[in-house]
This record gives structure tokens, sequence and C-alpha cells, in this order.
């Protein structure tokens, strides 16, 4: 069993509700199993259409037999059975999950890159990543999650004094 970490967001429709919805489906998933939730946080929208609402996210540590496609596979199932529609690019979605980190393995093919290659851009990633795993040691930067989530928390506050 391997400690995976994936990234949850709604900002379409009932977003706390589709948000427990996920987690409850992958806690049923079978072949993993839910240890750590962390604390759901709303933040402003990324990149897509204007005037989208704003996110509910979290993120929740996982241990699982599942390989990282597989693992895909199922998280994408758990998007299309809350009716995760794929129209717009980074356009409103009822839910989104995302592999943000899978053990200390990297991947690279054509449908998955991990570890998720924004989410040490992205404070309130890291702020919930810190929450279920603050140890973690980035596969690539040689990081803890808390230390990373230290740097940009720090790289925000320059940036908007
Ligand atoms: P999204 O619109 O955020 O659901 O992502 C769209 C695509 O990102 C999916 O079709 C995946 O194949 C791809 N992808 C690449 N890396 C990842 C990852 N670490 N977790 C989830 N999706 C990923």
């Amino acid at each position: 069993m391997i400690n995976a970490y994936i990234g949850l967001g709604s900002n379409l429709g009932n977003r706390r509700l589709y948000v427990r919805k996920a987690v409850d489906l992958l806690k049923h998933s079978g072949d993993m199993v839910v240890e750590k939730t962390s604390s759901i946080y709303e933040t402003d929208p990324v990149g897509g259409p204007a005037g989208q609402c704003k996110f509910l996210n979290g993120v929740v540590k996982i241990k699982t037999s599942l390989k990282p496609d597989v693992l895909l596979k199922r998280l994408q199932g758990i998007e299309q059975s809350l009716k995760r529609k794929r129209t717009i690019k980074n356009g409103p979605r009822t839910i989104d999950l995302d592999i943000l980190a899978y053990g200390n393995k990297k991947v690279k093919t054509s449908d998955l890159c991990i570890p998720h290659p924004r989410f040490t851009e992205r404070d309130f990633v890291l702020k919930g990543f810190c929450e279920v795993a603050p140890g973690f040691i980035h596969p690539m930067l040689g990081e803890s999650v808390k230390s990373i989530y230290k740097k940009v928390k720090k790289e925000n506050k320059a940036c908007r004094s």
C-alpha cells in the first residue's frame, strides 16, 4: 500500500455536498483507505472564464494498492458520477480530483504527471497538504511540504506589500 494525496475542488452547485460526496465515494471505492482529510478552504478561481464562483478545496491522504493510472481512472469515475462535465478548460466544475502525489514516485505520461505540476504554486493546496502530511518530501524538490508552504506564503506576502 502506498500513501497518495488527492486534491479536491468544487465551484459549481452545492459545493460542500460535492466535496463531502467525493470523500464518501473515495471511502467506499475499494482498494484504498482514506486516512486523513484536511479542512475545506474557500479560494478564488485560478485561470478559466471570468466571473466563475469561488472554489472549495481540500486534500485527502489515502493508502492504496492501485497503480497511479488505475487510481486516475477511479478518480475520473467519481468525477463522472458527480456530474462533472468537461466543456470549458478550467471552467466551473462540480468536482475536480487530482493526484497531488503518489508516494515518492515520479510519473510523466501523456495522461498523468505526478507530483501534480501546479500544487506547489497554490498556497491553498499546500495548506491542506500540510494538514494531512506536513513532513511529506516532494520527490523533485527534496523539501517538505511544510517548508514549501512557508516559502510560498512568504513570497505571496512580499507580492502584496
Ligand atoms: P482536470 O481538468 O484538472 O480534471 O485535468 C485534466 C487532465 O489532467 C486529465 O485528463 C488527466 O489525464 C490530466 N492529469 C495529468 N496529471 C494529473 C494528475 N496528477 N491528477 C489528475 N489529473 C491529471
